[in-house]
């Protein structure tokens, strides 16, 4: 459906009066379009927000369109009133609409993304409130406890002070009158920050060519995707910030995408550098009262940049103008619960359908994306060089079976050597390992018994600071016993293999007077934790920081010039479609942390594998050969993105009825000459929070309309209850 043009004049079929039907789509997870009459008094718009009765209840929706009618007018129940906000424009509409249709979720399921802060539809608080005036010595002992209770400075309404004092209202009126305590509006929650560009920086030749291409596009105002590819520390964020600016000069919002938002405090630091405000953060972390007022400041169109996860995509923007996705290879942007989407995806979807310009940025973009731009559907801009004086660091392969650790040890001599060599110059280095805890699993030397997940075929984790084992799929989490639990020999159970807990152990064995600290989202308490200790880094307080996937989003270190991947191989494993694609772009990401300054980096891949083509790539700085040889292996086998891919999940607590539902949909699967299914088969992670799963994966050509395909397919088999069935388009985890 495309979108109308924003001059067109309000449509009569989008306007209703009373006495009229309406369609009011309910954001409920499975639910649909219901009709209502519209009451005397009141004249509806598409895209309004209402309040409807369902039941016994009353809920918020919105209005989706005319009312079906085949419906016996008694049974119609009135709209209950129209919820002051500005409506969700035609655009968010129809794009909330194709997200259903493409996911294969109800219309509902997907409303509810939008709606995710119930709180911000009630109106805000518009009574006053009071603040101390001055603080003056109060004369009576009412007015010394008024006094007390406002003394932290927030306003509060006359009956709550009055509660919280233990004082009649009279008292506080009269008080206020005196002038002692001064009115002020209750709703103002910190609003969102005035921004600025404050025109600080100056961009290099190459950075300033790409930015003059993104402010064209923004300026175009329609669909455009323009892909931001640039090597780690060339200043991509710096350029697409431009856009941004020019976006805050048309008047219109923007979105800025980013995958975790561990990474945000030096993002932060420059955002307020170069806008002098702060932009309106989004994410699961939020406190409600944040989500209610960012929500609603997004609506009315207050809040101007909102940088968030891949759920911000989905916040009721009231005039969005651009939206860019850093790191858009990211696999976090892909959702894996409710509504399946892959939020840079979508974000593309977005852009067509509110005709607006899309940014994708990666230094490794994925294959999906470099395919687009092989195609001519989507356009490229280069920044082929660090910035400044900065040069790309050297990668070196460390062949673990030529020159292993001594026993028991993780870091191979080479890799001590250079760590050794850095600290002596002042420099610092990171030793980045993909594993949260001490060991990934726990053997009994006695019996063999492996210390395993009650509700999840995996093996418990062992987390040595906190004395326990933890499951990484559920989050069980048990003591560590003295004794093994199938054979009870005490201190018989060893850890297998290292997380970074354990390359830390090893690290201060090693260099006892150097300052090292763990980076892993369990060994942090928040986005505080995280941006201190980042900033200890920058300010070279830390001398070797080991840590997850989480060390290498985005940090800007200028002393770190040795990276030490401890295991590379990681990853490669396990019949993943894309293993070879993500360990090239992880650890490209990884590297690109050394070397960023005026020191020249450089990277240690310990590897079992040297001659792997993932390393080969790494080594060379051959990416445009890796990707070419990727895309050949895959247009060959029609894999993604040269075909397509479903993968159906089926889960319950009762594993005969799951199996037995996995066998129906088989059995039932589509005879096209353009797809096929494979399965069921049990799933790799067979058994996850208690639930036993099956797995069915459907391949189509490129041209198929799998949607229609797997609506059909489904319909025709009813899951028996305590059953669930996942749809999941263009997977991307296969477990
Ligand atoms: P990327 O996003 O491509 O990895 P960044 O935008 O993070 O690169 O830039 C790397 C570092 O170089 C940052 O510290 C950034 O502030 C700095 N930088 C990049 N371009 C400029 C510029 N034109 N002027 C000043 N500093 C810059
Ligand atoms: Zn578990």
């Amino acid at each position: 459906m495309p979108p109308a043009p924003a001059s067109a004049p309000a449509r009569l079929d989008n306007i209703f009066v009373s006495g009229t039907r309406v369609g009011v789509l309910l954001p409920l997870p499975l639910g649909s379009v219901y009709d209502y009459v519209v009451p005397d008094g009141l004249t509806l718009a598409a895209g309004d927000y209402v309040h409807v009765p369902l039941g016994p209840r009353r809920v918020a929706g919105v209005v989706w369109g005319a009312g079906s009618s085949d419906i016996a007018a008694e049974k119609v129940r009135a709209v209950a009133a129209r919820i002051d906000l500005p409506q969700v424009p035609e655009a968010t509409r129809a794009f909330l609409s194709w997200v259903a249709n493409y996911t294969v979720s109800p219309p509902g399921a997907v409303l509810r993304l939008l709606m995710s802060a119930p709180a911000a539809l009630q109106a805000p608080d518009a009574r006053p409130g009071y603040v101390l005036a001055n603080s003056d010595a109060m004369r009576t002992d009412a007015r010394k406890r008024i006094a007390d209770l406002l003394v932290d400075g927030v306003a509060r309404s006359q009956a709550d002070i009055a509660r919280g004092a233990r004082v009649s209202s009279g008292v506080v009126r009269k008080m206020a009158d005196d002038g002692l305590l001064r009115s002020v509006p209750l709703a103002v929650e910190s609003g969102p920050a005035d921004l600025h560009p404050t025109g600080d920086v100056s961009l290099s030749p190459d950075q300033a060519a790409a930015a003059a291409q993104l402010r064209a596009r923004v300026r175009d105002r329609s669909f455009s995707v323009t892909v931001l590819d640039g090597v780690t520390g060339s200043g991509k964020t710096e350029v697409y910030l431009d856009a941004v600016a020019e976006t805050l000069a048309q008047g219109r919002q923007a979105l800025v995408l980013v995958p975790e938002i561990a990474l945000t405090g030096q993002w932060l630091d420059r955002f307020r550098t170069r806008f002098g405000g702060a932009p309106a953060e989004w994410h699961s972390e939020l406190s409600q009262g944040r989500r209610r007022s960012t929500w609603r400041a997004v609506a009315e169109g207050r809040a101007r940049v909102v940088v968030g996860a891949r759920s911000s995509l989905f916040l009721p923007y009231r005039d969005l103008g651009l939206v860019v996705v850093d790191e858009e290879h990211d696999g976090s942007y892909k959702q894996e619960e409710g509504v399946i989407y892959n939020a840079r995806d979508m974000a593309v979807a977005l852009g067509h359908l509110a005709a607006l310009p899309v940014v994708l940025v990666s230094a490794t973009p994925s294959l999906e994306t470099m395919t687009n731009v092989e195609s001519g559907r989507y356009t490229v801009l280069h920044l082929p060089e660090r910035h400044a004086a900065a040069q790309m660091p050297k990668i070196v392969a460390v062949d673990m079976v030529a020159a292993p650790p001594p026993r028991g040890a993780w870091l191979s001599p080479m890799v001590v050597d250079a760590v050794t060599a850095a600290l002596a110059e002042g420099s610092q280095a990171m030793l980045f390992l993909n594993r949260r805890g001490y060991a990934p699993l726990t053997l009994c030397r006695t019996c063999g018994h492996r210390m395993e997940c009650p509700n999840c075929k995996a093996w418990l984790v062992e987390h040595r600071y906190a004395g326990r084992l933890e499951c990484h799929h559920c989050g069980h989490r048990v003591e560590m016993p003295k004794a093994c639990p199938e054979c009870g020999t005490l201190d018989s159970l060893a850890a297998c293999g290292p997380g970074v807990e354990r390359v830390a152990e090893e690290v201060t064995r090693l260099f006892p007077e150097a300052r090292a600290a763990v980076m892993a989202s369990d060994t942090m308490t928040g986005p505080a934790a995280a941006a201190t200790l980042v900033r200890a880094m920058a300010e070279r307080k830390v001398d070797i920081l080991i840590g997850t996937q989480i060390v290498a989003k985005g940090h800007h270190f200028p002393l770190l010039t040795v990276v030490a991947v401890v295991d590379a191989d990681l990853g490669l494993d396990g019949g993943d479609l894309r293993a070879a694609e993500r360990t090239f772009q992880l650890l490209s990401q990884v590297a690109g942390r050394a070397g960023r300054a005026e020191r020249p980096g450089t990277v240690y891949l310990q590897t079992y594998a040297p001659k792997h083509p993932v390393m080969r790539a790494l080594i060379q700085g051959d990416r445009a050969g890796f990707l070419a040889r990727e895309a050949e292996d895959r247009r060959r086998g029609g894999w993604p993105p040269f075909g397509r891919l479903v993968a159906l999940i089926v889960s319950g607590t009762n594993p005969s009825r799951v199996e037995s539902y996995a066998r129906d949909l088989a059995r039932a699967a589509p005879r096209l000459t353009d797809v096929s299914v494979l399965g069921p088969a049990p799933a790799p992670l067979a058994l996850l929070r208690g639930r036993h799963r099956f797995r069915l994966l459907l391949r189509a050509q490129r041209s198929a309309n799998v949607q229609a395909v797997v609506r059909d397919w489904i319909r025709r088999v009813t899951a028996p209850s305590g059953v669930r069935l996942q749809v999941d388009i263009d997977p991307y985890s296969f477990l």
